[in-house]
């Protein structure tokens, strides 16, 4: 088994490593690494959810030194990308004194350029700002040594091709490049071979996984309500012993720690446990005093329980080989069992190549409202009531109280105020997250917007597609039927993504102007 340490990172950067809670180089990054920090360009067959970002960052943030000069780009195709990814370096470089600035459209130029002459190392932009800035001689590429092009081929979807290979023509040519793409269709191959030297090429091994046979079902949640989204699907679920996924041990822990809060039985588990602390949640989890073990793919190598009705994905797989070893814990010893995946929008494709490479389908599910939860939590409740009820247990101490009420309340009001007092702590949270957008008079599968720009704005149907993509971070394909009127639009995106570009596109700006974004409303049906 490959470790972080075995890679000739400094410690400063590990350090930074086991701060992010990363426990293992994920498959792509145990290829990438070493060959990068070795020199020599690259080419990297892998999309989001794999740990490709960090798989070019730690190298980068290695070989970048504190000379005052912008020494590594990377050209991302959406803004939230690129600062997603500045994100993930400038985590990787808390140790290390490296300036790391994400520049994109969408943000005053002015403070960009400020931000520029503080003098920065790393540079994440979008191609056609940099460009801008390239023009205004605010941003110089002549010492950059590393050039990263991330999601390659959705920069070129987009219509970057011509912004990139300016932007590529400024660099120096003794740089090293490396280029990361989900897909490699002939015009990545093309500038590959016009700007890379010798590319290695390095991909997930695809190995033959095969899925076990049984349950698989998806649910599409949002980062920020993921946490309500978990606690709705478990409480919707029979669940007996489940086990729930998270990428790193910081999730794990944070994860453990809000389950617990909201009264589940939950224990973590990870490699910074000691044994003593392992043996224990494990001893939890065998007598079922837990029944939920969040866990690490690491941590929950060694587990072995036959009775494992529920795994659950909290954070998607980086590889279908590794979805493949953690749905293999349940469902054992021919006993039912269900496997869970909760997918982000940005996940989607990861997801389709899981499904792909393991040979399965999952079953998509939308996360169930209050109201589902709160009908199967009184069909529970029932059903505890009346084997109370029919049992033999010791209701008498109970009775008397009963009895001394029921002079003053009625019966049914006292059994309420009693049901109240035992289960109101399970009772979910209305957090209404979720978004049913209802019926928009869309084509299927799609969502049909209303948007508050038109003509009138001398806004046509690229520039609108060119404005989503970058700001929202979907493909130009998720878009569908474009309506353009005078003061306003009609726009349909894929089922999958809307809610994202709901949520993304409410409060931006085009073309200087506030954008509102609104579910249309049905056509009006023809008589
Ligand atoms: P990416 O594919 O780069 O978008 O990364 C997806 C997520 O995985 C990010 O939240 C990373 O911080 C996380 N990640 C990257 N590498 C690892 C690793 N080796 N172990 C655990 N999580 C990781």
């Amino acid at each position: 088994m490959v470790h972080f340490s075995d890679f000739a990172l400094h410690k400063s950067i590990q350090q930074a490593i086991h701060d992010m809670g990363f426990e293992e180089p994920s498959p792509i990054q145990e290829q990438c690494i070493p060959k990068i920090l070795e020199g020599g360009d690259l080419i990297g067959q892998a999309q989001t959810g794999t740990g490709k970002t960090a798989a070019f960052g730690l190298p980068l943030i290695e070989k970048v030194t504190g000379q005052n000069a912008v020494q590594a780009i990377v050209l991302t195709p959406t803004r939230e990308l690129a600062i997603q990814v500045s994100g993930e370096l400038r985590k990787i470089a808390k140790y290390k004194k490296v300036r790391t600035l994400p520049i994109y459209g969408g943000q005053s130029i002015g403070h960009q350029i400020r931000a520029l002459k503080q003098g920065v190392q790393v540079v994440i932009g979008t191609p056609g700002r940099v460009l801008d800035h390239l023009r205004r001689k605010t941003l110089h590429l002549d010492q950059v040594k590393m050039l990263v092009l991330d999601e390659a081929d959705e920069m070129l979807d987009m219509g970057f091709q011509e912004d990139i290979e300016s932007i590529i023509r400024e660099t120096s040519t003794d740089r090293q490049t490396l280029l990361f793409s989900a897909t490699m269709p002939q015009e990545i191959l093309r500038l590959a071979r016009k700007y890379m030297q010798d590319p290695q090429t390095v991909s997930i091994s695809r190995k033959e996984v095969t899925a076990p046979t049984i349950e698989q079902v998806y649910y599409k949640v949002f980062e920020r309500s993921k946490l309500e989204s978990l606690c709705r699907i478990i409480d919707s679920e029979e669940l007996e012993l489940g086990i729930v996924f998270c990428r790193t041990k910081r999730g794990v822990d944070e994860l453990t720690e809000a389950l617990q809060e909201r009264g589940y039985m939950a224990s973590g588990l990870h490699g910074d446990l000691s044994q003593a602390q392992r043996d224990k949640v494990m001893k939890s989890f065998r007598d079922s005093t837990i029944e939920l073990l969040v866990a690490t793919d690491v941590a929950a190598r060694g587990i072995d329980v036959g009775n494992v009705s529920h795994v659950i994905n909290y954070d998607i797989p980086q590889d279908p080989e590794s979805y493949v070893h953690r749905i293999g814990r349940t469902g054992r010893a021919g006993r039912r069992g269900i496997a869970i995946t909760l997918v982000t929008p940005r996940e989607m494709k990861q997801l389709r190549t899981i499904e792909k490479v393991s040979k399965s389908t999952l079953e998509s599910r939308n996360v169930p409202s209050i109201e589902e939860v709160l009908e199967r939590q009184q069909t529970i409740w029932r059903q505890q009531l009346v084997s109370l009820m029919d049992g033999e247990h010791e209701l008498a101490p109970f009775m008397q109280v009963v009895d001394g009420l029921h002079e003053d309340y009625p019966v049914d009001k006292i059994a309420a105020a009693a049901l109240s007092l035992a289960f109101s702590s399970t009772l979910a949270d209305d957090a209404s997250e979720t978004y049913d957008f209802g019926e928009t008079g869309a084509s299927r599968g799609y969502v049909r917007f209303f948007i508050n720009i038109g003509r009138s704005l001398d806004i046509r149907p690229p520039d609108l597609i060119k404005e989503m993509t970058e700001l929202v971070g979907i493909s130009s394909k998720a878009i569908g039927k474009i309506d353009i009127f005078e003061n306003f639009t009609f726009i349909e995106v894929s089922e999958d993504v809307a809610p994202f570009v709901y949520e993304a596109m409410r409060n931006s700006r085009i073309k200087g102007k506030r954008v509102n974004v609104e579910p249309a409303k049905p056509r009006a049906k023809r008589t």
